[in-house]
């Protein structure tokens, strides 16, 4: 069985304790992770903190650092394809997507690369004569990111990339469903050339997650995962008052109308609802879709959804893989029978396939005539797609506003007025306009409600890693005048 190994202060090493994790292919052990025990978590972020104020990192250029994530981008690139066998195989997503996703991931810590040194203060023009007053833009300090199973290489770019970027220094906390793509990239940046203690990354459950999150050293808290998880992170937070920034889940609304080019927005609605498995935050998991076409989309989309090739998560001719957990397995079993049981009508799948790992089938449950079937608010993080329909463009908006949730959403018509009067009708951090998926490090990405709050991606998510320190200097020569009287 292989062993991964834990990265802390620039060197690698077996944690006292360890955990098997399972290839979800086949439900079998295939790997030791270390467990970071909140021993570890605690000289982790010692190790963060000790490097945030060492002269190699603290005095070194923001260009310098810019040259550090290039190298690390390149090195990204370079090993791409060894990352993405390795999240295949620990986290059950597709080669055919992690192949594709780590390589753009180079992108990201090359966008951020460049704007290391683009992260500027400001000149103030005070009202006082004799002052120079000028804001300079610092690192907040040690950063606690948290990323769940899917994606992780992709979801901790968007993290570690603006916050070494802005000069902070980072202690990742990998997720301990599928840990071995981080501890791999601790391997990737550890050749880079970054000081010791920049980046550090462990793995573990909650109890490791909540010894970093109230550490009394981190200033930021980055997490990714459920709400639920979230509302820990918060009451974490109220112990070392760290900021946190929130991406979580969502329910997103997928709206068609009956103007909309069909071949295209079946084919954005199986990508949205069955690509990744289903599990991505952006799941277009709400197909709303104008009367008079329901029965014309959903024929096509069965269709689609029949011909899924379900297979082995490697194989690059694999289009559906398994679900990461048993867990997340079950759930959509529940929820899909508790919504049947509300009146949802299964269109086509709804089924685990006989054989071993945690496969489930490309779900489709019409909720025309069961409005309140608990999977129309409820999160799967799987293949299953619900559909409402709606008559008018108000309609619409009011069925995609009806969510606790606000991350993306999707548009299909061909009128140009509507989709502008759609696109601000709903409330989401991302809407996506006869298209549906498409993510870059130039885009800021985040959500409203129970998805979260914080931006990552773009140059807000790098200026969100700084303080504004405010500096006054007095220009004058004379002694300061009366020292009762403010100035
Ligand atoms: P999760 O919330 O169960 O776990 C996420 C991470 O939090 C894991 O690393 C876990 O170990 C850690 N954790 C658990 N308890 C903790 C605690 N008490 N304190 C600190 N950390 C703790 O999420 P998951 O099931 O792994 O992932 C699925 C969820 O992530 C879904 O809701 C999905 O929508 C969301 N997600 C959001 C985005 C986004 O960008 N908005 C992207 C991907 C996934």
């Amino acid at each position: 069985m292989q062993s991964f190994q834990q990265y802390i202060g620039g060197a690698f090493e077996d944690a006292v304790a360890s955990f098997e994790s399972l290839d979800p292919a086949t439900g079998a052990a295939w790997a030791q992770m270390p467990a970071a025990s909140p021993a570890d978590v605690d000289r982790a972020v010692r190790a963060a903190e000790a490097a945030f104020f060492s002269p190699e990192w603290a005095g070194m250029t923001a260009t310098q650092r810019g040259k550090l994530l290039m190298r690390l981008a390149d090195l990204v690139a370079e090993n791409a394809p060894r990352l993405a066998e390795l999240e295949t195989r620990d986290t059950g997503k597709i080669i055919r997507e992690t192949s594709a996703q780590i390589a753009y991931v180079a992108e990201y810590y090359r966008y951020y690369a460049g704007l290391a040194d683009k992260i500027e203060g400001a000149h103030l023009p005070i009202d006082k004569p004799d002052m120079e007053v000028w804001l300079r833009r610092e690192p907040v300090g040690v950063v606690a990111a948290i990323v769940p199973w899917n994606s992780q290489l992709f979801l901790s770019a968007v993290k570690i990339g603006p916050a070494l970027a802005a000069g902070c220094t980072v202690v990742l906390k990998a997720s301990e469903e599928g840990p071995a793509p981080m501890l791999e990239f601790a391997r990737i940046f550890d050749q880079a050339g970054f000081p010791p203690g920049v980046l550090n990354v462990i793995t573990g459950g909650p109890e490791a997650g909540a010894a970093l999150t109230s550490h009394a050293s981190v200033a930021h808290v980055a997490f990714t995962g459920g709400p639920e998880t979230a509302r820990h992170i918060v009451r974490n937070s109220a112990e070392n008052l760290a900021s946190t920034s929130l991406e979580l889940g969502g329910k997103s609304p997928f709206i068609v109308f009956d103007d909309a080019d069909l071949e295209s927005a079946v084919n954005a609605q199986v990508s949205g609802i069955f690509a990744a498995t289903g599990q991505s935050c952006v799941a277009g998991s709400r197909l709303v879709i104008q009367k008079g076409i329901k029965d014309a989309f959903l024929q096509r989309l069965k269709e689609k959804a029949e011909a899924v090739v379900i297979g082995a998560p490697d194989d690059m001719a694999t289009e559906v893989g398994p679900l990461c957990t048993l867990k997340q397995r079950d759930h959509a079993v529940r929820l899909i029978e508790a919504s049947v049981n509300a009146g949802a009508k299964l269109v086509t799948g709804g089924t685990v396939p006989e054989g071993e790992g945690f496969y489930f089938l490309p779900t489709v449950l019409d909720c025309s005539d069961a409005p309140d079937a608990p999977c129309l608010s409820t999160e799967f993080f799987g293949p299953v797609l619900s559909v409402v329909t709606f008559g008018t463009e108000a309609e619409a908006v009011e069925i995609a506003n009806n969510t606790a949730f606000g991350l993306a959403s999707g548009v299909f018509t061909q009128n140009l007025t509507r989709a502008h009067r759609m696109i601000r009708g709903i409330r989401a951090g991302i809407v996506w306009v006869n298209t549906y998926r498409a993510v870059s490090p130039i885009a800021p990405f985040g959500g409203h409600g129970l998805s979260g709050h914080g931006r990552e991606g773009g140059l807000q998510a790098a200026l969100d890693y700084t303080k504004v320190k405010a500096v006054w200097l007095r220009t004058s020569d004379e002694p300061i005048p009366d020292p009762f009287v403010m100035r």
